[in-house]
């Protein structure tokens, strides 16, 4: 249940707005286990994302 502390700027993997705030969904890349943030207008219109990590794609 770690949670490892990121202070740098949380932005939307679809859109790049800063999402630090707002009610942002949270996941971790089914690939590699990055956290990933999508803001919840991307998360409504199921944007694609992909993981800055390993580049990993999906809805
Ligand atoms: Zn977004
Ligand atoms: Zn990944």
């Amino acid at each position: 249940m770690s949670e490892s502390q990121q202070h740098a700027t949380r932005q939307c993997v679809s859109c790049g707005i800063n999402i630090s705030g707002t009610n942002a969904a949270r996941f971790k890349c089914p690939d590699c286990g990055n956290l990933i943030f999508r803001c919840s207008t991307c998360r409504k219109q199921s944007n694609l994302y992909e993981c800055d990590d390993c580049g990993f794609t999906g809805p």
